[in-house]
């Protein structure tokens, strides 16, 4: 495929590591693209929960949308997608670290009886959060609309970068693929309607992908696939993880967060106090004693 140039000869993503976004460049246009593909990190996700198909399907997709924004937007920190809704889902959100740490959640009441993305996420928003080491948080939000979360993230690209933008997702049971096109800023095209035209034609052609696909070409034949008369560059794949961000000390500050009346009479009944990560589900034991000296320095631990 004469047409690739590739800054990433020497190792095939396929080969080494299952997780990771790439990045692709159309020479003659100003628009780039990714390609996620998330196989362990997905499992590792999703397993310790027992979801229902949709429930893991949309979780994926979330973790999928986490990597591609974490790969397209530059911050210090993490990055957390979050549904606020009043569908079947009480709780779906994802999050990215700058280090390429995935993890998230989605919990409900009852187990949900409605697949579709309406049902299971309602009426409500997306909010994306960027959380920085060095930098104020920021956070966008947008409406949940046209069915899915591709849809909604396009119009949150279009509503606060003025990007036209297109994601596609596709996720079975194993794992979880995405495909982005978005536009850069003006470069190639001054002219307007050359730049509206271009784009329309690689959206056009992307739009045609198959979910069968994007699980099951290497990214360098999906590309050829859809795009054989364009040039396009492929770059270095960043690798993503599953990682939970849980600690001793974390649940410590939360657990002395909820105050000492409360903790004490969870001491006085049960001897200790548990607290299971929600995320991955380590267990967190904290005895009696270790409570009192907690408690004890609990202005320092706060602070
Ligand atoms: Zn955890």
């Amino acid at each position: 495929m004469s047409q690739f140039k590739s800054d990433a000869e020497s190792d095939q993503p396929e080969s080494n590591v299952s997780d990771y976004c790439q990045r692709f460049l159309f020479s003659d246009a100003d628009v780039r693209g990714e390609i996620v593909r998330l196989s362990r990190s997905y499992t590792d996700t999703v397993n310790n929960h027992a979801y229902p198909p949709a429930v893991r399907k949309l979780l994926g997709e979330f973790l999928a949308a986490a990597a591609l924004l974490g790969s397209t937007i530059k911050y210090d920190g993490r990055l957390v997608l979050q549904v606020r809704g009043d569908g079947e889902l009480t709780l779906i959100m994802s999050e990215c670290t700058s280090e390429g740490a995935l993890r998230g959640i989605a919990r409900y009441q009852q187990v949900p009886q409605l697949h579709d993305f309406d049902a299971l996420t309602g009426n409500g928003v997306l909010v994306i959060t960027v959380d920085s080491r060095h930098a104020d948080t920021y956070q966008g939000i947008v409406s949940l609309e046209g069915g899915s979360l591709a849809a909604s993230l396009k119009t949150y690209f279009e509503q606060s970068e003025q990007l036209q933008s297109w994601f596609y997702f596709a996720a079975d049971e194993q794992q979880v693929c995405g495909f982005m096109l978005q536009q850069l800023p003006s470069a190639r095209f001054t002219d307007s309607d050359e730049r509206a035209q271009s784009w329309e034609h690689l959206l056009a052609l992307g739009q045609t992908i198959t979910p069968t696909e994007l699980h099951e070409l290497s990214n360098e034949d999906l590309l050829h696939r859809l795009y054989h008369q364009e040039k396009v560059e492929l770059f270095t794949p960043r690798a993503f993880h599953y990682q939970c961000s849980c600690s001793r000390e974390r649940t410590a500050r939360a657990l002395i967060s909820i105050g000492k009346d409360e903790v004490d009479s969870i001491v006085a009944e049960h001897g200790a106090v548990n607290i299971a990560c929600e995320f991955c589900g380590t267990d967190y034991h904290f005895a009696a004693a270790e409570i009192d000296l907690l408690m004890q320095d609990r202005g320092e631990l706060l602070h």
